[in-house]
């Protein structure tokens, strides 16, 4: 008996949001779910999502429209998305809220952290794993279904239509085919595979924040039925600081000087990039530039050092200057909320202390780093960076010893990239056309992400959300 309407692959939030439309509907449908638990996903443990036209938004006096919220997105994705697939997500904000505030899920709005101009993000108050059981709770009243450690390995197709998914029992081992009439495929990108890590970032160490399960299985399956590859391939940044895979905890204080606005050098100790940046768009264009470098280094001197942990936050250290914006909303808080432990970064090998800058390059084999520094003092002495014009007040020198060296690796919440789809979330094939009874939602989802990733806050769980009832919506009435 195992026919269902809708096989959905991931109990995410894609997964999740398209199994609610549906099984609400009056649809018969399962969701298969790798993991042991229901709170498996990224999803159910993520912050929040950036949705428009929500109940919430209007409650707190601060609507945000589709319009406005679907400008800044594609204006920024510069035409790499599919248009109308953006417009579809972006629009099915409410019924997202709706349903989360169905299942009991509580949220409030968060601050404009990044300078968008409006308050998106609607934090999930709920915690994990009780926010997922409420949503898996209200699928199994509906009558859906959710079937744990359920591995799906293969989509089966009969005559060029997908209709049913090969799945292995992860608890012992035996097989299973689930057959349908349609599937959605949601199963949360390929973070957990190094090789397809590799494939798109060279030799790159990505810090994964989230979850491993998440190995491209789903991509695969779809390109080995006839779909095509999308051509948006990055990572949704981790804003928290800079991550190294020696770090043994997993958010030390040490982490946040790459995003203090100080100098940051590659691995040849120079300069690649304005340092603003990735205290600004941390998410967004930061991480990309981060992704770009590789390892990358923070290096500060004693003054930078002693300065910003003494003072009460970051912003507070440059002065208050009323031209950051980002600075007063993303900056102006307790620089360091996780417990600093200098000696033990130190012996972990990704942080240092030094008496010479000399002494610092050799130790991390930064061979241009003496004459960045120089040449950083000196435009620090004329107070304009001539090399990549970050802002006057944040050009500090680094010239009192002791001098200080953190060395990073970016890090993600998720990836982005997947396949390419219409707007209505159908897999397409080689020649555009959609694949019969085939969908892909989340951030399997080439076509509604773009790299660098959007710079609205929250946009990741947002579209997941949205786009799994968009791929519900067209499976419920075409
Ligand atoms: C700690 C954390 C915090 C985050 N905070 C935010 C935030 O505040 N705002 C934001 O926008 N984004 C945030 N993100 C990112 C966000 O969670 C993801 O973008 C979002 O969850 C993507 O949804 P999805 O449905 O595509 O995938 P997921 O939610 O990751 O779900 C995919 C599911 O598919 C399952 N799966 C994988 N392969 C298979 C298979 N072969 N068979 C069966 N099941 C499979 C996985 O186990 C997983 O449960 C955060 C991520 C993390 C880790």
């Amino acid at each position: 008996m195992n026919k269902y309407d809708v096989v959905i692959i991931g109990a995410g939030g894609a997964g999740m949001m398209a199994a609610l439309t549906l099984s609400r509907a009056g649809k018969s449908c399962i969701v298969l779910e790798k993991g042991q638990h229901p709170s498996t996903s990224n999803a159910a443990r993520a912050g929040g999502p950036s949705l428009a036209g929500t109940r919430l938004e209007e409650e707190a006096g601060a609507p945000v429209s589709a319009l406005q919220l679907y400008s800044r997105l594609f204006r920024f994705a510069r035409g790499t998305v599919d248009s109308g697939l953006l417009l579809a997500c972006v629009k099915s904000g409410r019924k997202a809220e709706t349903i989360l505030r169905e299942c009991g899920v509580q949220m409030h709005l968060t601050e404009d952290l990044y300078g968008t101009g409006f308050r998106a993000r609607h934090f999930l108050d709920t915690p994990a794993p009780e926010r997922w059981d409420l949503l898996c709770a209200k699928l199994e009243a509906y009558g859906g279904k959710l079937q744990l450690n359920a591995c799906a390995e293969k989509l089966v197709t009969e005559g060029g239509k997908v209709c049913g998914v090969e799945v292995q029992d992860q608890a012992d081992h035996s097989r299973l085919i689930y057959r349908a009439e349609h599937v959605i495929v949601a199963s949360g990108g390929y973070l957990g595979n190094k090789e397809m890590l590799k494939e798109h970032f060279a030799d790159v160490t990505v810090g994964v924040l989230g979850n491993r399960q998440s190995d491209g299985g789903g991509i695969r399956m779809v390109l080995e039925a006839g779909g095509m590859k999308e051509r948006n391939w990055g990572i949704c940044a981790g804003e928290f600081g800079g991550f190294h895979s020696r770090m043994k905890s997993r958010f030390p204080g040490n982490m946040r000087w790459a995003m203090t606005g100080g100098l940051l050098v590659n691995r040849e100790g120079r300069r690649f990039m304005d340092e603003q940046v990735l205290a600004d768009e941390p998410l967004s264009v930061g991480g990309e530039l981060t992704l770009r470098a590789g390892t990358f280094f923070a290096v500060l001197d004693e003054d930078f050092y002693q300065g910003i942990r003494q003072a009460k936050s970051v912003y507070e250290y440059y002065g208050r200057p009323s031209q950051w914006t980002t600075g007063a909303s993303a900056h102006d808080r307790g620089p360091w909320p996780f417990p600093e432990n200098l000696e033990k970064d130190m012996e972990e090998g990704w942080a240092g202390r030094f008496e010479s800058l000399k002494e610092a390059a050799q130790a991390f084999a930064l061979p241009g780093l003496e004459e960045t520094v120089e040449r950083y003092n000196r435009m620090c002495g004329e107070g304009l960076d001539t090399e990549f014009y970050k802002s006057n007040w944040l050009l500090k020198p680094v010239e009192k010893a002791p001098f200080y060296v953190f060395a990073y690796e970016p890090s993600a919440w998720c990836t982005i990239g997947g396949v390419r789809t219409d707007a209505f979330c159908r897999a397409l094939d080689s020649k555009q056309c959609p694949i019969p009874g085939l969908y892909v939602a989340g951030v399997d989802n080439g076509s509604c992400y773009c790299t660098p990733y959007y710079d609205v806050e929250g946009t990741c769980l947002g579209l997941a959300f949205t786009s799994g009832i968009v791929a519900a919506e067209h499976i419920l009435h075409g």
